[in-house]
């Protein structure tokens, strides 16, 4: 009887009129009023939105391009430090010989560096070629990965290779002054041995201040060639030039393995390419320039 009753409510008839809706909830007719529909938004709440979003994306934008720059440093300094790490375990393999460092006649004609390639603005397969960074003496040391020779801030793209631009295959050179064999010559420059000591052995390296030792160099894309970065110790030139691609900073390792973000101070070293120019030609003197009397002061020392 119970069922039968309140299926007889729920089947109440019950009548719509014009502007009424009306449904019977437990056996009561509710009845809503119909009327007029509005719109979502008007135009005024949802500029007000858009202009909401924009306020919030603007305090954003700079938030995530600092923090996507700061990841970019710590992954080039975790680059830079795998290489030193790298040359210290060739050191332990190599009776203490610190790893070849060339320059371009050297380098291309043995192709027995830790970075086999020399970087240059000609159609050359030494800008494309992925071997010359992971078949290297560095090889049984880091896992022949290309990705610890490249700066993920260097986004450079002005490297010749037939006719289109490519990405450069390497960021990094290597102190001149530091394993490098006094006998060959590292054209395009010449090192000053007659003045200055050249490290061929961890041990030289241990007796003269190694932390004081600059030996990888966080290198200016329009710079990079040879594996040894070039310094010119008589003369106020830049041979090459750091980069300065962290927001001003480079990074630097020494020669006890620390790596550090090193803050370049004139103007004149954070520089780019001039109009017209493919790239930074050596020996380009920049008198005065305190950032060049330091990287002159963390390369060798006197005999
Ligand atoms: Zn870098
Ligand atoms: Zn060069």
């Amino acid at each position: 009887m119970l069922a039968s009753s309140a299926s007889h409510e729920r089947s109440q008839p019950f009548h719509l009129t014009n502007g009424d809706c009306r449904s019977i909830v437990s056996g009561q007719i509710v009845t809503r009023s119909r009327q007029p529909v509005s719109p979502a938004f008007t135009l005024i709440e949802l500029l007000v939105v858009m202009a909401v979003i924009a306020i919030l994306a603007a305090l954003l934008l700079p938030v995530l391009s600092r923090s996507r720059i700061k990841a970019e440093g710590i992954a080039c300094s975790s680059n830079i430090k795998q290489l030193s790490l790298a040359l210290s375990l060739y050191a332990d393999d190599n009776e203490d010989f610190l790893v070849n460092n060339y320059g371009k006649p050297q380098t291309l004609a043995t192709r027995n560096t830790w970075a086999n390639n020399v970087e240059s603005w000609t159609n050359s397969d030494d800008n494309t070629n992925l071997i010359y960074v992971t078949d290297t003496l560095f090889s049984p040391y880091d896992n022949r990965s290309a990705l610890i020779y490249k700066c993920p801030a260097d986004r450079s793209s002005s490297w010749y290779a037939g006719t289109k631009f490519v990405p450069e295959l390497r960021s990094y050179a290597m102190n001149s002054y530091v394993g490098t064999p006094e006998a060959n010559t590292v054209l395009p420059w010449e090192l000053d041995t007659s003045d200055y000591r050249v490290y061929r052995k961890s041990a030289d390296v241990v007796r003269n201040a190694p932390a004081n030792l600059f030996v990888f160099m966080d290198v200016n894309p329009a710079s990079i060639c040879t594996p040894s970065f070039g310094v010119d110790m008589s003369a106020e030139t830049f041979i090459h030039y750091p980069s300065s691609l962290h927001q001003g900073l480079g990074v630097v390792s020494f020669a006890d393995s620390h790596v550090e973000s090193h803050n370049w101070r004139d103007p004149r070293t954070r520089i780019g390419i001039a109009p017209g120019q493919e790239h930074i030609p050596h020996y380009d003197p920049s008198l005065g320039n305190q950032d060049l009397l330091w990287i002159t002061q963390h390369t060798t020392s006197p005999r």
